[in-house]
């Protein structure tokens, strides 16, 4: 196997929360040799490549455990749901995963896809008929009336199209988790709960009954699935626990109860503020959703800083998760910002963080024990930063500070596909913010006097 020794200014392993200096790594073919001091190194012959990365911090490629590949960067629901095909979205989605393994991530989780897009999209990069990310990846999300997904009134119901189905009872779960773990999926995604978008679920208590959730969480588990649940409010959060969950996403509400239920559980939590934090900062006046999203997750994120803090405090083990794939969190732009999240509103050190996306997140994927970690007998992959990250988490976020990103020890293209462009087919087919009775015409025809 051809042998490439890299050198590395600093090294940070995810093993620990701090980097060494003087380091390097030797791979051979896709794997990892050695990892340590620059001057205790095995001998190299000859024919082994020299990378020079001395003047870089050098780190595992990251993971982003919160990745939607077949959102489309939509600005409504029904972008996610309705317009682009399903296979379509397949074929956007790679795009999308190649944008974000640009941005410095190796593998990438996706919960929630419609169809069996993310399970397509990882089977083509697996069978190497395209590069991307490595690629851990769930089914539709499997709800219950009022929790997420169940967005459209009653008489359109949930679309075949749609990220998730519907299921009305213990038994109809069960056996949406056993079609999906027949057609490929890694893990199992359930939501607890909906958001401050779906009027349907304002109160954001749970939509399932314990009795549902826990039957559901043992049929994965029996299946030898992980489940990651979506629960904004604490019952979802309580119900998810007390089930035995292995990821909680957002967790916003949690009150005392349910954070002692993750803790005697041992759940995860990945909080996702990204969505949250950019809706609030990029929000213009002229987009719909203003001002009362904005006003529902400036709430939402008070209360997540706030609650999340004390999970921090208790112990909870943290992944980091950034929710690309909509227009407020495009793929590859935004995903790195989720790490200076979890430093400016729950109070973790840079190195943590890092750690986080890293080694933690490594768990979650179906490689746990070949990424996450620079060590031997691990894959090399591996991304070089030209500042560090741990002196400012904000680092990672600017492709300029790329030096380089190997995958399975090849260097990763990093040009980006400027010619990109969006179909109008791919988005709903919305033509005015306003109804122009009599009135309004007449008002704004005298303003403009
Ligand atoms: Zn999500």
């Amino acid at each position: 196997m051809p042998q490439t020794l890299i050198t590395c200014g600093k090294l940070f392993t995810g093993v620990e929360t701090t980097a060494a200096v003087n380091q390097a790594i030797l791979i051979d073919g896709e794997d990892i040799k050695y990892v340590g001091p620059k001057d205790r190194a095995p001998p190299i012959d000859a024919g082994t490549k020299v990378i020079d990365h001395s003047g870089d911090f050098v780190m595992p490629g990251m993971i982003d455990i919160h990745v939607h590949l077949s959102y489309g960067e939509a600005r409504t629901e029904e972008d996610i749901d309705l317009f682009a095909s399903v296979e379509f979205r397949a074929l956007r989605g790679m795009e999308a995963a190649q944008r974000v393994l640009k941005a410095g991530y190796t593998s990438v989780c996706d919960p929630t896809t419609s169809g069996r897009v993310s399970l397509a999209i990882r089977d083509a990069i697996d069978a190497k008929l395209f590069p991307g990310p490595r690629l851990t990846c769930s089914g539709q999300n499997i709800s219950t009336r009022q929790g997420l997904i169940d967005w459209y009134p009653t008489w359109i119901g949930v679309p075949d199209t749609s990220i998730g189905r519907v299921v009305k009872s213990i038994d109809e779960g069960i056996d949406m988790i056993r079609l999906q773990v027949k057609d490929g999926v890694d893990f199992i995604k359930l939501a607890m709960d909906g958001d401050s978008m779906n009027p349907a679920s304002i109160r954001l208590s749970c939509a399932f009954r314990q009795e549902e959730v826990s039957a559901l969480v043992a049929e994965a588990h029996r299946l030898g699935r992980k489940v990651v649940v979506h629960a904004r409010g604490s019952e979802g959060v309580l119900y998810a626990a007390r089930a035995g969950v292995d990821l909680i996403f957002h967790a916003s509400w949690m009150d005392g109860q349910a954070l002692e239920a993750v803790v005697k559980n041992g759940c995860r939590i990945c909080p996702t503020l990204n969505l949250m934090v950019n809706t609030i900062e990029f929000t213009r006046s002229t987009d719909p959703c203003y001002p009362s999203l904005v006003d529902a997750h400036k709430r939402e994120l008070e209360a997540a800083a706030k609650n999340l803090t004390k999970a921090r405090e208790a112990g909870v083990e943290f992944l980091v998760g950034s929710e690309a794939g909509f227009a407020v969190t495009p793929y590859g732009e935004w995903n790195a910002r989720e790490m200076d999240n979890h430093v400016k509103y729950l109070g973790f050190s840079a190195g943590e963080v890092l750690r986080q996306t890293t080694f933690n997140n490594a768990w979650f994927t179906r490689d746990a024990d070949c990424v996450g970690v620079l060590a031997p007998g691990r894959r090399a992959d591996i991304l070089a930063l030209k500042k560090d990250p741990i002196l400012d988490i904000t680092v990672p976020q600017d492709k300029a500070n790329i030096a380089a990103v190997y995958l399975a020890g090849e260097p990763v293209d990093l040009t980006p596909n400027l010619k990109r462009t969006r179909l109008p087919g791919e988005f709903s087919y919305a033509m005015w913010n306003e109804v122009y009775t009599r009135a309004r015409v007449e008002n704004f025809h005298n303003a403009a006097e």
